[in-house]
C-alpha cells in the first residue's frame, strides 16, 4: 500500500510503498477514510532532531485519523468489520491511573506504551496510508450517526485539543463572560465553534490574516480583530476594561502569550495550546491577580466522544480542504505558508 512516511529528521516526507499491516491479538487494522495534516507535523519535519522526543523516524505521518474497521485481531470484540470509527490518537500504556481515566496524553508509564509519549503518526505508523494498524481496540471510538470519516478525522485532534482546553475553563465562561481566541487556524476555527456551542461567552477572535477572521465571523465570533499594537487596548475596551475571562492562545509565540497576559481578567485563565515556543515572565505584579496560566496537550478519550457528538449534530463543523495522498506535500506547503483555510485532510 502507499504511505506518506517521514524517513529522517529534518526532511520532507516521502510517498513510499509499504506492506499492508495485519493485526496481532487485540489489535485492529483500520481502512483509513481521512487523515488530517497538523501544524505539529511541520515541527516533526523541520525542527526536531534525535533526542527531542523518545522516538525516531521512519514512520508514517498522520495522527488525526478516522475510517472503517478493516480487520480484527484475535480476541477483539465489540467492533464490526466495516464500522466507521475515529482513532483516538495518543496511545498510552492503558493501565496507569491517567490511562484508566482515558487521559492517554499524560500516561505515567510511557515505557509500557506502544511508543513512549506518542502514537500513530508520532513514532508509530499513522493514518497517511491506505490502512493503519491500531495497537489496541480501546483507541477506536465508533462514529455517531451523521458523521463521516472525512469530518470526524480533524475532530480527533484539531477539535479535541481546543475542546479539552475550553472544557476545563467552562466554570469561568458564564453568560456575561468573554473568551479570546488567538490564532484562527486548524484548531482555532474549531475553538470558536466549540465556545459558541458549549458556553454563553462572547467570543473575540484575533489573527494576523483578514481572510481567516472572516471564517471566524462565519462561525459566530462576536468580535474579530487583525492583531496590531492596539489589540490589547481594543480587547480591554470591548470587555469594559475588565479583560477576558479566558484566553486561548493557539499560536503560543512570544507576542501572543504576552498579548494573552495583557488582556486576561483577574481570576481568569490563560491557556497556551500552540507550540510556538514563546515564553512569558510570571511575577506577583507582572500578571493579573489569580490568573491561572496553563498549557494543555490534546484531550481525553471521553472528551473525544463528546466532541464527536458535537460534530454529528452539526454544532462543530471543521472547514476542510481535501487532498489525495500523493498531494499531501502540497497540503503541508500551504500549511507552512499560512494560505490554508481551516484543516487540510488527506483522503487516501
Ligand atoms: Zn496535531
Ligand atoms: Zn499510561
Amino acid at each position: 500500500m502507499r504511505a506518506l512516511r517521514l524517513l529522517n529528521w529534518k526532511s520532507e516526507p516521502e510517498l513510499t510503498e509499504v506492506d499492508e499491516p495485519s493485526p496481532g491479538p487485540g489489535e485492529v487494522v483500520v481502512k483509513v477514510g481521512a487523515a488530517g495534516a497538523c501544524h505539529s507535523d511541520l515541527h516533526l519535519m523541520h525542527d526536531f532532531t534525535a533526542g527531542a522526543v523518545p522516538w525516531n523516524p521512519p514512520f508514517t505521518l498522520g495522527h488525526e485519523n478516522a475510517g472503517w474497521v478493516h480487520t480484527l485481531g484475535a480476541g477483539v470484540t465489540g467492533l464490526e468489520v466495516g464500522q466507521p470509527v475515529a482513532v483516538y490518537g495518543p496511545w498510552g500504556c492503558g493501565t496507569c491511573p491517567r490511562c484508566r481515566l482515558g487521559i492517554d496524553p499524560y500516561c505515567e508509564n510511557p515505557a509500557g506504551a506502544p511508543v513512549p509519549g506518542g502514537g500513530g503518526g508520532l513514532g508509530l505508523d499513522g493514518g497517511m496510508a491506505e490502512y493503519e494498524l491500531v495497537p489496541d481496540a480501546r483507541h477506536l471510538v465508533p462514529l455517531p450517526d451523521g458523521l463521516d470519516p472525512v469530518h470526524a478525522a480533524p475532530l480527533t485532534d484539531a477539535g479535541l485539543t481546543p475542546y479539552h482546553a475550553i472544557r476545563r475553563s467552562w466554570p469561568k465562561l458564564p453568560p456575561g463572560s468573554f473568551a479570546v481566541v488567538i490564532g484562527v487556524g486548524g484548531l482555532g476555527h474549531l475553538g470558536v465553534q466549540i465556545l459558541k456551542a458549549t458556553t454563553a461567552a462572547r467570543v473575540i477572535a484575533v489573527d494576523t490574516r483578514p481572510d481567516t477572521l472572516r471564517l471566524a465571523q462565519e462561525y459566530g465570533a462576536d468580535e474579530v480583530m487583525v492583531s496590531s499594537d492596539g489589540t490589547a487596548d481594543e480587547i480591554r475596551r470591548i470587555t469594559g476594561g475588565r479583560g477576558a475571562d479566558v484566553v486561548l492562545d493557539f499560536v503560543g509565540a512570544d507576542p501572543t502569550v504576552r498579548l494573552g497576559a495583557a488582556v486576561a481578567r483577574t481570576v481568569g485563565d490563560l491557556t497556551i495550546v500552540g507550540l510556538g515556543g514563546g515564553t512569558l515572565p510570571v511575577s506577583f505584579f507582572g500578571v493579573p491577580y489569580e490568573l491561572s496560566i496553563q498549557t494543555t496537550y490534546w484531550g481525553s478519550r471521553p472528551e473525544l466522544i463528546e466532541v464527536l457528538d458535537l460534530g454529528a449534530r452539526g454544532l462543530v463543523k471543521p472547514k476542510i480542504t481535501t487532498f489525495d495522498l500523493a498531494d499531501a506535500p502540497r497540503a503541508y506547503q500551504q500549511l507552512s505558508e499560512g494560505t490554508l483555510e481551516g484543516r487540510a485532510v488527506i483522503v487516501p
